[in-house]
């Protein structure tokens, strides 16, 4: 990470910092959402217009949980980069990742180039 300063780096990990805070606030309320819908599910005799309803919900909740504890994995996974002192460097092409781009998005494992690459050819896998 030479292409980092100490004080850029310590930006990044406070953000970083910052984000897994909220996603944990985040993933845990949708949890308690999601809990409270399939107990309505089971509960309720309710019409079944309602049932539908909720269960569309419940998946959308659960659909939040899955991508927001992902993106907790990721941050983890760049802090570790930065204890092995490999963080800033695109793991495709060992490219260093812009300071701009770390800073919107601090978990980001590959530069723009790889990113965009790996986007066309898996789309929709992160
Ligand atoms: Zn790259």
């Amino acid at each position: 990470m030479e292409h980092l300063t100490e004080s850029q780096v310590k930006r990044l990990l406070d953000a970083m910092e910052q984000r897994e805070a909220e996603l944990r606030d985040q993933v845990s309320g949708e949890r308690e959402r999601a809990m409270e819908m399939y107990a309505q599910l089971e509960g309720v005799a309710g019409d079944e217009a309602d049932q539908a309803l909720t269960k569309i919900r419940a998946g959308i909740e659960n659909e939040l949980i899955d991508r927001h504890v992902r993106e907790l994995a990721a941050l983890e996974a760049a802090r570790g980069r930065v204890a092995e002192g490999t963080f800033g460097a695109c793991v495709e092409c060992g490219d260093p990742i812009g300071f701009g781009r770390l800073k919107a998005y601090p978990s980001a494992p590959r530069c723009a180039d790889c990113q965009t690459l790996r986007e066309k050819t898996f789309a929709g896998t992160p």
